[in-house]
């Protein structure tokens, strides 16, 4: 990439990927991507416009109305797909550096958790690119009658700033296993794992046109993509303020879309709880990708007789969890991803503090290099109406509130607008099962957080949006069902 910092950014090709293509943003306009590590810039990308936009989503209508990928054979698309897992694989380190400089993730995940799982998200979409089957129906008509499963056509996938391999691997991989065309837009702040990626793609086999890349301001592109008369279907991943936007422009235009929207989970900590496992669990899913994802557990409600244990080791164990340059390999928790979201979270935190809420550890901004640090906090003597407690503080952020009854676990924990994700440390396997069954979330971790694989489904409910990544039910997502009935005695049918 071009660089104007000493900072060593992999090799990157920075313009837009159209029809097979790198390509310069129409009128040669660029944007400076920010090390959230150092405040510095690390280079430049293309910005796409409008005009860029258009002619992706025509080269992704092209390239599926010739068949290209859409009328090949699943066995062939999953070749294709097989080659992209291994290029992941083979290319792994500069994937991961990308990810790391561009995010502030500490490189111990970028290499442990992103890479890998991207590589295992083609690799799952590949097999199941061979079992896009239909179904024989029994009726009385005179009739052979079945469905065939069809790919939507054109879909546009705009990612989020978070995990963006992870989460533009869970949309490319299902969407090409069914034979759909993609335009992708990945988050503005966080591009390089795309262009990365969009290389991939290409030396892997994906035909041109079949897989365009635009990077460029999220508002204009992401919502010339959605209203695109071109684009059949819109798979979003982002905050629920988006995502209502996206919706509805989506719904004026009757397109499917599937909608992973913003996260505030609670966790669950029961007097019967193995302590020492549970407050992992507990650090883990606060702490993890510097708090910023959304499946996070930043409410944590603790049965009142371990209240004061738990509050007292979390005191004393969170300062200790490794802060530092993502660069580090001892790192756990790294800058966040930018200023504007370093600034969100200390308002909040601030605004913690004046509605009643002590803090127990942390709290405060760290000062190192330039970046955007802010330690790893936990917050107690909030209420529940707090701002901290019902919004989504996408930030190293934990509130902590008592709870006397499993009814009134189960009630605050459903108390907010969100459904994403929810977690419930227990020694007591019925009531696993009777809470796990209560809760209003799209998927719950028992005596863990956090664990996921392309295999199970993934999404939310209420205000964390609709439709499932992961699983064969992403593959449902992003295809169409086909009834077609053939006449067997054109007599009895007349
Ligand atoms: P965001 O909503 O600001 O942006 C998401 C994407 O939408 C970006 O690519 C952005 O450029 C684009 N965009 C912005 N305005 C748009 C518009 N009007 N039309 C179309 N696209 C537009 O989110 P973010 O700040 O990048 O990511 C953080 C949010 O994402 C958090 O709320 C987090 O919980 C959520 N998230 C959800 C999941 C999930 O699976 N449910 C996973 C990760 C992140």
């Amino acid at each position: 990439m071009t660089q104007t910092s000493a900072t060593t950014a992999p090799e990157i090709r920075t313009d837009l990927m159209i029809a097979g293509r790198w390509q310069q943003a129409s009128g040669g306009a660029r944007m400076e991507v920010t090390n959230p590590a150092t405040g510095e810039t690390l280079g430049e990308v293309a910005s796409a416009s409008i005009a860029d936009v258009d002619a992706a989503v025509q080269a992704a209508r092209v390239a599926f109305d010739d068949g290209r990928w859409s009328r090949i054979s699943g066995r062939e698309r999953s070749r294709v797909l097989l080659r992209v897992s291994a290029l992941i694989r083979e290319r792994a380190e500069e994937l991961a550096q990308a990810e790391s400089m561009d995010v502030g993730k500490p490189i111990l995940f970028a290499r442990m958790i992103d890479v890998p799982t991207s590589a295992d998200q083609f690799e799952y979409f590949a097999s199941l690119a061979q079992h896009l089957d239909g179904s024989v129906r029994e009726t009385p008509l005179p009739a052979f009658a079945f469905t065939r499963r069809e790919p939507r056509g054109v879909v546009a996938a705009i990612s989020p700033f978070n995990f963006p391999l992870i989460l533009s691997s869970s949309k490319l991989a299902p969407a090409l296993a069914a034979g759909n065309t993609v335009v992708h837009k990945p988050a503005p702040q966080t591009p390089l794992s795309a262009l990365v990626m969009a290389q991939i793609l290409r030396d892997a086999g994906v035909p041109d046109g079949v897989y365009n890349l635009v990077v460029g301001p999220g508002p204009e592109l992401g919502d010339a993509l959605v209203r695109h008369p071109d684009v059949d279907m819109v798979a979003f991943t982002g905050s629920t303020a988006v995502g209502r936007i996206v919706a509805r422009t989506a719904g004026e235009h009757l397109k499917p879309i599937v909608a992973e929207l913003g996260g505030n989970a609670a966790n669950i900590v029961f007097a019967d709880a193995d302590v020492d496992k549970a407050i992992g669990a507990v650090i883990n899913a606060f702490v993890f990708n510097t708090g910023q994802f959304c499946m996070a557990g930043p409410r944590l409600l603790v049965e009142r007789p371990l209240y004061d244990t738990v509050v007292g080791i979390l005191g004393q164990a969170v300062g200790g969890v490794p802060l530092g340059r993502p660069s580090d390999p001892g790192t756990v928790i790294g800058p966040l991803a930018s200023q504007a979201q370093l600034e969100k979270v200390e308002e909040m935190v601030k605004d913690a503090v004046a509605s009643g809420g002590s803090i127990i550890t942390g709290g405060h901004r760290v000062d190192l290099d330039g970046g955007f640090y802010f330690a790893p906090t936990v917050i107690a003597g909030l209420g529940n109406d707090a701002v901290a407690v019902q919004e989504e503080v996408f930030g190293p952020v934990l509130t902590v509130q008592p709870f006397d009854t499993e009814e009134e676990a189960i009630t605050l924990a459903n108390s907010t607008a969100y459904g994403l994700a929810a977690g419930v440390q227990t020694g007591n396997i019925s009531r696993a099962h009777r809470v796990a069954n209560r809760l209003d979330a799209g998927i719950i971790w028992v005596n863990g957080w956090a664990m996921l694989d392309p295999a199970v489904p993934f999404g939310g409910v209420k205000s964390s949006g609709w439709g499932r990544e992961s699983g064969p039910e992403a593959l449902e997502s992003f295809t169409r069902s086909k009834s077609v009935i053939i006449t067997i005695d054109p007599e009895v049918a007349s």
